[in-house]
């Protein structure tokens, strides 16, 4: 068996997000983190996989060459459409990353025309007349527009892209999306023979998306959000059982949170109230050399195995301010994120059979401290929070990783502690 589609995703909670979208549509996927290589194993019977970079930010050239790589690595594997999974707000600057990545990607396999569609309608993000709006808003006039690293100041996507390719960028607009699959097709075809080599489409609902996924089977390179990953992976038909999982019963279950995001001490907070063990870790404390990892595990022995334990760093802003005046900000980042990938390594080999990660960065360092290099994804608890399956020395794992600003406030509770949740469907 090998892979349908194959997809590189320029972030990792992007990976996780994307990868989510298409096991959504029925397609039985892996999520490999960072740059694969012969030696990185896909789950048996994959119909698609994601490989998560980090690389939204960097300088082109690097980005162009992890993105070749995993191009690479993909087409070994049997993947013959590759999709380029960037933010759906289009996040990059003047000098990319998406343009100069996306015209890599089809230089290496030939293609003659690309389609992009940033839209992700169930989170408010849609295309209409070419310009890029959140919710209500144009791109624009949101808070994009004060991001620290990418300040998104104009929403129209054919000069956005403009500004990153040397090549001509062109509209296929909703008009011709909603006349349907071979409307799309037909319009594609007109703008290959015109030399345009970057098709912007418009789409407005999930209806949208299927169209232009089915319009776009065929392509080499396709880009875009989580919106036209499901609508393209619903234009494939499944071949792998898509159910994953169930949830190992055996085993204990505990959250490692890293994340200072509002909604990361939100579920912090939910977790406490409802009862359950609960240990803040000091920060400051491991710094000075004291051995806050074995006082973690001597705590961590103490509490009733039946119930799910959260571990975390993760602290308000004033709290958060202090430690980085002390330490520095990135030190402070190295520390935590140090002892909590060596706290994930202790707790799995103790037993630990479903562990809930809060953070991007912090799952980078957990699932690195694990040696875990990729995953079967299985059901979201909340959108783009999926659980994932692992194998490890010490046996199955079920991961979740979320990034800071996901999942609702009673997620650590219900994916955890509820019998319920317990069960995938
Ligand atoms: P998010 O997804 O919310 O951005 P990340 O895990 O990506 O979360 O980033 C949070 C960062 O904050 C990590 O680098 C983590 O190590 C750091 N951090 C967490 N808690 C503390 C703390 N108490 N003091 C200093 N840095 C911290």
């Amino acid at each position: 068996m090998t892979l349908r589609i194959g997809c590189i995703a320029d972030d990792f909670t992007g990976g996780t997000d994307v990868a989510a979208a298409f096991r959504r549509a029925g397609l039985r996927t892996a999520l490999v983190f960072g740059t694969p290589d012969a030696t990185t194993a896909l789950p048996a019977d994959c119909d698609a996989a994601v490989v998560a970079l980090k690389s939204r930010s960097i300088p082109a050239d690097e980005a162009i060459a992890d993105f070749l790589a995993a191009q690479r690595w993909l087409w070994a594997e049997g993947a013959a459409q590759v999709y380029f999974k960037y933010c759906s707000t289009f996040d990059s600057t003047p000098d990319g990353n998406i343009g100069p990545v996306t015209d890599a990607l089809m230089d290496a396999a030939g293609a003659a025309v690309t389609l992009h569609c940033p839209a992700s309608p169930p989170n408010g993000r849609t295309v209409y007349q070419g310009h890029l709006f959140v919710h209500d808003q144009l791109l624009s006039d949101s808070p994009l527009r004060h991001h620290p690293l990418n300040p998104m100041t104009d929403a129209a996507l054919v000069r956005l892209l403009s500004a990153q390719t040397p090549h001509q960028v062109a509209l296929i607009d909703w008009t011709t999306v909603r006349q349907g699959v071979e409307a799309v097709r037909d319009a594609l075809v007109t703008h290959q023979q015109a030399g345009v080599q970057h098709v912007i489409a418009d789409a407005l609902t999930d209806e949208d998306l299927a169209v232009i996924g089915a319009a776009t089977l065929e392509l080499p390179v396709v880009g875009g959000a989580a919106g036209l990953a499901e609508g393209l992976g619903h234009a494939y038909p499944a071949a792998g059982p898509a159910a994953v999982g169930p949830l190992p019963r055996n085993g204990r279950a505990a959250v490692l949170a890293g994340s200072c995001s509002a909604r990361t001490l939100e579920q912090i907070a939910q977790f406490y109230a409802a009862g359950l063990p609960s240990l803040h870790l000091d920060v400051l404390a491991a710094a000075t050399g004291r051995d806050v990892t074995a006082e973690t595990l001597a705590w961590y022995d103490e509490q009733n195995p039946a119930l799910p334990v959260l571990i975390y760093a993760s602290a308000s802003p004033e709290e958060l301010a202090a430690v980085q005046a002390q330490l520095g900000v990135a030190e402070a980042a190295a520390q935590v994120e140090d002892l909590l990938g060596t706290l994930a390594a202790h707790l799995v080999e103790r037993g630990v059979r479903r562990l809930l990660v809060a953070g991007g960065e912090t799952s980078g360092a957990v699932t690195t401290a694990l040696g875990i290099r990729a995953v079967l994804v299985g059901e979201e608890a909340d959108p783009g929070v999926p659980w994932t399956y692992a194998d490890t020395p010490s046996g199955d794992l079920a991961l979740m990783l979320k990034s800071g600003n996901f999942g609702a406030p009673d997620l650590f509770t219900r994916a955890l502690h509820t019998p319920a949740a317990q069960e995938p469907k």
